[in-house]
């Protein structure tokens, strides 16, 4: 017979780290400072990619073409978050997986200003295929929150 009982345990994990980009994501990164979502697209396959790519995933073929994006994009899915977490927004908050452009891949971002009465309304207010639009950030530095998030275009 299973037992009912289920310990609880309290982690806490704080990591502090730096990453090397490479030209690519610099690149990518430095654009979004001057409020360009940039696409690069693989020569070979002719795919594009948001965010861009050091090399094309299928074609293994280094990317060097590169175009600017309207920046808008499609809600490919979603999920709302309801709890606190560090680093997070205060709940709800609402994190997309967001196709800009051309491109072949997705990216993660933040889905906002939608208005809405309850938290519980807002699976309502977003659907899969929605146009999403970035807003920026007053101060951007190079960094993927340059873009404060994607509300419906
Ligand atoms: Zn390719």
């Amino acid at each position: 017979m299973a037992s009912t009982e289920f310990m609880n345990k309290e982690y806490n994990m704080h990591l502090d780290f730096s990453v090397s980009l490479g030209p690519a994501y610099t690149k990518w990164m430095k654009a979004l400072g001057e409020k360009k979502i940039l696409a690069n697209k693989c020569s070979k396959c002719g795919r594009h990619f948001v965010p861009a790519k050091p090399f094309c995933e299928i074609c293994f073929e280094p990317i060097d073409e590169w175009i600017e994006t309207d920046g808008e994009g499609i809600v490919e899915s979603f999920t709302i978050g309801y709890a606190k977490f560090r680093n997070l927004p205060d709940p709800p908050y609402v994190i997309g997986v967001i196709r800009v452009g051309p491109s072949a891949v997705s990216m993660v971002h933040w889905i906002a200003g939608f208005p809405y009465d309850k938290p519980e309304d807002i699976p309502d207010k977003i659907q899969i295929g929605m146009k999403v639009k970035p807003v920026w950030a007053e101060e951007r530095k190079g960094d993927l929150l340059d873009i404060r998030y994607f509300e419906p275009a």
